[in-house]
């Protein structure tokens, strides 16, 4: 296996910003579904420190239910001709429902193109997103993104539940990695 020798670097979100645009969302979240069902989707498994925090942040008087879906990248994040697999084995039945799907980054927007695309031919009521962090950039600005946490510059991440090869995703803070990966995002990465 290939050493790690990346290291985080420089912080480019703290937990206390994070923090409070999260409780920032949640409120946003909370007024718009008011009175509404909701079924909030998160994606494994990269999203599961963002999707807790968040639906922590919603109002308990909305009714929520959670589910999860795995998305597996395949391929050089830089060729966008790579493809996405989608596992979907939702447990709740989102036809005809409202549904939120939690993304915690979208860069290329493949990955939450396809999870859009598979949510919607299960013919739920609406499908709305929440992305925390949004590279955005030719390719992406089509995609429907309803509530963004925060927009970033293109550069490489990790922390809050984002990973360099399964390392980082425990810090508290998002912070730059020290030099960018190369050789190690050609590799089939599992999120
Ligand atoms: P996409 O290009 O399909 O929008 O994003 C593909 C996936 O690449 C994301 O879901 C995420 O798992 C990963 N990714 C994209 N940018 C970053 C980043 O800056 N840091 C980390 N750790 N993962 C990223
Ligand atoms: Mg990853």
């Amino acid at each position: 296996m290939r050493e790690n020798t990346q290291s985080p670097g420089e912080t480019l979100l703290t937990r206390t910003q994070i923090g409070s645009r999260i409780r920032e969302l949640g409120q946003q979240i909370s007024v718009d579904y008011s009175g509404r069902e909701l079924v909030a989707v998160a994606v494994l498994r990269v999203r599961f420190i963002f999707a807790g925090d968040l639906v922590r942040q919603i109002d308990p008087k909305i009714s929520l239910r959670m589910d999860f879906i795995a998305a597996s990248s395949y391929g050089d994040r830089t060729n966008s001709s790579g493809h996405v697999e989608i596992n979907q084995q939702l447990q709740v039945d989102i036809s005809g429902r409202s549904v939120l799907i939690i993304e915690d980054i979208v860069e290329t927007g493949r990955t939450l193109r396809a999870i859009q695309d598979t949510l919607w031919a299960a013919d739920p009521d609406s499908v709305r997103t929440v992305t925390l962090l949004y590279k955005e950039g030719p390719d992406n600005r089509d995609l429907t993104l309803d509530y963004v946490g925060f927009r970033i510059p293109n550069v490489f991440v990790v922390g809050y539940g984002l990973d360099f090869a399964q390392m980082h995703r425990h810090l508290p803070d998002i912070r730059l990695l020290e030099s960018a990966p190369e050789d190690g995002m050609k590799d089939h990465t599992v999120q």
